[in-house]
């Protein structure tokens, strides 16, 4: 017990983000059977903000990842403090100093510089992701260089145990156009991955993101690189070989604290940006752009009280947002508000997507779960 004598206090406050760790294992396992490859489950950004040991413990446990994959050395080192046990890629440029971590943790780097090598050979021999740019110009060592830069790395006693590259624009292109740049890419790396194969014969091969592998199916290869589909967000294809749909994982809800009336004329929030056209009834919730609700949906964005779609009224403040309730006969204190995800109550069921929220506020879905805040507690289940 600690000084002062008090007892750990659970959340008090009603605001939180609901993980349905059913709904991610039965992405995965719907993802994996299309893709008919590995399944790399990128839990990068705390798991695009749905908390990376909770979904990486979960994913393993239920037994559809092959590996996971995160941004920084950091990253990886809190899924294995986590007891994560499969292969864990560590994406992003190399961190200086990083080398003797990642083999201490067994992590495998991504090499996306020639120059990487040294101190990666310097801390003993490992297993490594060769990276090339195929036309993504962010990271990756150029094509004419990969095969010696492959070589190079073999010649330090370091394993090539896989070869990528990242698509610039599988989310957009139209894979029935042949000259896209998706389908460019693809081309560049089958020929990059032959010579490459020449030097690290074992060597993985995977290109595809959430909208690859779902829209390009030459794409999958070895492996497949799945984020934001993962967590039920972005494209899904419509193959029939994806056997459920896919199933929102983030649920993003509040709390009624407080019921307002409000006369015709009267106005609410900050720069007075909305005003009553009728008598309204007015749900004050205890959530607000430091939670990650955007306060750009200010004017564009709804909640679901029971059961039923309610305008946010008024500009989105720090801690509070306001939703016009007065279509919700019998709205009470204590109510649950919906941000995100599906709310059922007296008046029907109603779901909030993440592409739907993104679009209110110019965002694109990535963002809208990557920004849900720190002072948002994760609570993980098994969904509804
Ligand atoms: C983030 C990332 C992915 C996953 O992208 P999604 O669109 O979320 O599936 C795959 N590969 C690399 C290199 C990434 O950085």
């Amino acid at each position: 017990m600690e000084a002062g004598g008090g007892a750990a206090v659970g959340p008090i406050r009603p605001t939180a983000v609901e993980i349905d760790l059913a709904a991610l294992a039965d992405n995965a396992r719907a993802i994996a059977r299309l893709a008919g490859t590995s399944l790399c489950a990128v839990v990068k950004a705390d798991a695009y903000g749905h908390g990376a040991p909770g979904v990486a413990t979960a994913l393993e446990a239920a037994g559809v990842i092959g590996s996971f994959a995160v941004s920084l050395v950091e990253e990886g080192v809190q899924l294995r403090d986590a007891g994560v046990r499969a292969p864990i890629l560590v994406m992003g440029p190399a961190q200086r100093g990083g080398a003797t971590e990642m083999r201490a943790r067994d992590l495998t780097p991504v090499v996306s510089d020639a120059g990487d090598l040294d101190e990666l050979a310097a801390a003993g021999p490992m297993a490594v992701h060769l990276k090339v740019d195929t036309g993504m110009g962010r990271l990756g060592v150029p094509m004419a260089d990969a095969a010696a830069v492959a070589a190079r790395a073999t010649s330090l006693g370091l394993d090539v145990a896989g070869v990528m590259t990242h698509l610039a624009n599988a989310d957009v292109d139209d894979p029935g156009e042949p000259d896209c740049l998706t389908w460019r890419q693809l081309d560049h790396f089958a020929e990059v991955t032959t010579r490459v194969r020449a030097v690290a014969p074992g060597a993985l091969r995977h290109a595809a993101n959430s909208s690859g592998t779902m829209l390009f199916p030459s794409a999958r290869l070895d492996l497949v690189r799945v984020g934001l589909a993962l967590y039920g967000n972005g494209a899904w294809s419509a193959d029939a070989a994806l056997p459920a749909p896919r199933r929102q994982a983030m649920r993003f809800v509040t709390h009624v604290a407080q019921l307002r009336h409000l006369a015709a004329g009267a106005s609410v929030g900050y720069g007075a940006l909305w005003t009553a056209s009728r008598s309204t009834v007015c749900a004050i919730l205890p959530v607000g752009y430091a939670d990650g609700l955007p306060r750009r949906v200010t004017g564009h964005g709804a909640v679901v009280i029971g059961g039923r779609r309610c305008p946010l009224v008024g500009a989105v403040s720090m801690d509070i947002a306001i939703a016009d309730v007065t279509d919700v006969p019998g709205v009470a204190l204590g109510d649950e508000a919906v941000l995100l995800g599906t709310g059922a109550g007296p008046h029907g069921t109603d779901t909030i997507t993440t592409a739907e929220l993104a679009a209110w506020s110019g965002l694109t879905p990535y963002e809208v779960t990557c920004g849900v805040s720190k002072r948002v507690p994760r609570v993980y289940g098994a969904g509804p």
